[in-house]
């Protein structure tokens, strides 16, 4: 292929390839036990893949219209105000999204202006500041800090200025497992009076949190609700994080803007696989028993690494775990992990990439998201350095 002839300033000069491809390809090249990216090692409810097959066999194959099918909707309008108490008109507040990647960037493209600030709590989930920037906007960083990475709401009061038009939130976090308490989300409520700023609130992780904790979800808070987007991912409930579907939440004035965006990023969503979790997400079992089952595998995992040389940094919700290997070696986390995956055949994520300024802690992400054997596996491994 001949080059291309002419000159472009790039859009994202800071910005490479997203770690996931990275070590999901590093670990592929050398046949690596892959607890990199997350996604789980195990199959989709055969249930849910027989109700995709006979809605397509059925002819739903063309277009849903542009904010996802009602019925879809309407589910998760029930959802949602049965376990949060929040009343969203499934007609003007509920969008179904191509998973909560792009939910997230429409979000951002829908509110973020020139220069607008949008503040982010690192470590950040990769695919908020290269969305903030590509919109013009400035993230402003606050550190959260291990081992517990919760948030000092004095800092974050801190660093709003009359720019200030978003915060972005994640509970569960990725990659840390911490989870936002009440008390959190009373104080975020009670600093945001008066002010016009918005929160996007990615909650992917709303159901895979342990040791009976519950989710604070913005949709518990009326004064949060009201200023916010909420995301939401099917990839993480369901185990089909390939199926890329997911929604959005918003009061419609945002819900508005939000649809003006989505129409032409995607225009509408995968038809078959909507009417197919319609269906499947009014079993509340479908969704209610995720919290145990990924708790269990998170146990499973952390006994499995009994006796070995990294140390535990409690993991509250999502499904990570992060250890630190600050008794193994001083080497940066990238450079660690890439030996794991090439010497040792593990891979996982440095937590290092989620700091803009790379900030070193010692610590790596491991996915649990994976049946025993392979946790087993990887634990003997792990147990041996
Ligand atoms: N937000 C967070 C915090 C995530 O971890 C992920 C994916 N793991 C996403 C958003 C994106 O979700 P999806 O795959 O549905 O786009
Ligand atoms: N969200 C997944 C993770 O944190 C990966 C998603 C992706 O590959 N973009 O591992």
């Amino acid at each position: 292929m001949p080059h291309y002839p002419g000159s472009y300033g790039s859009k994202l000069p800071d910005i490479g390839t997203s770690i996931f491809a990275v070590m999901s390809k590093l670990a592929a090249d050398h046949n690596a036990i892959n607890l990199s990216q997350g996604f789980p090692d195990f199959e989709v409810s055969e249930k849910l893949i027989n109700l995709v097959n006979n809605y397509m066999l059925k002819g739903n194959n063309q277009y849903a219209p542009m904010p996802g099918l009602p019925k879809l909707r309407e589910v998760i309008a029930d959802k949602v105000n049965n376990l949060y108490g929040a009343k969203y008109d499934s007609d003007k507040e509920i969008n179904i999204t191509a998973g909560a990647t792009q939910a997230l960037y429409t979000a951002i493209t829908s509110v973020i202006k020139e220069d607008d600030e949008v503040i982010i709590f690192e470590p950040a989930y990769d695919s908020y500041v290269p969305a903030i920037k590509l919109n013009g906007g400035i993230p402003v960083y606050v550190e959260l800090k291990p081992p517990n990475y919760r948030i000092d709401w004095k800092e974050v009061k801190g660093r709003i200025t009359p720019q200030t038009r978003m915060i972005i939130l994640n509970s569960p976090h990725n990659p840390t497992g911490s989870v936002l308490r009440a008390s959190d989300m009373e104080q975020l409520q009670q600093f945001l009076k008066g002010t016009d700023i918005i929160i996007l609130s990615d909650e992917v992780y709303e159901h895979l949190i342990f040791d009976d904790k519950q989710h604070e979800s913005i949709c518990k808070y009326p004064e949060l609700v009201s200023r916010s987007f909420a995301v939401f991912s099917f990839g993480k409930t369901f185990h089909a994080t390939g199926w890329k579907m997911g929604y959005c939440l918003a009061p419609e004035e945002l819900m508005k803007e939000f649809r003006k965006v989505h129409q032409f990023v995607v225009f509408t969503c995968n038809t078959p696989v909507q009417h197919a979790i319609a269906d499947f997400l009014k079993d509340k079992k479908n969704y209610t028993g995720l919290g145990s089952f990924y708790q269990q595998k998170r146990d499973h995992f952390i006994n499995a690494l009994k006796g070995s040389r990294f140390k535990i940094i409690p993991s509250y919700g999502t499904y990570f775990q992060l250890l630190d290997y600050s008794s193994i070696t001083d080497e940066k986390e990238m450079d660690f992990a890439v030996r794991l995956t090439k010497e040792f055949g593990i891979a996982s994520i440095p937590v290092s990439v989620f700091y803009h300024n790379m900030s070193e802690n010692t610590v790596l992400r491991f996915c649990f998201a994976k049946k025993e054997e392979t946790l087993d596996k990887a634990a003997e491994i792990l147990c041996k350095i």
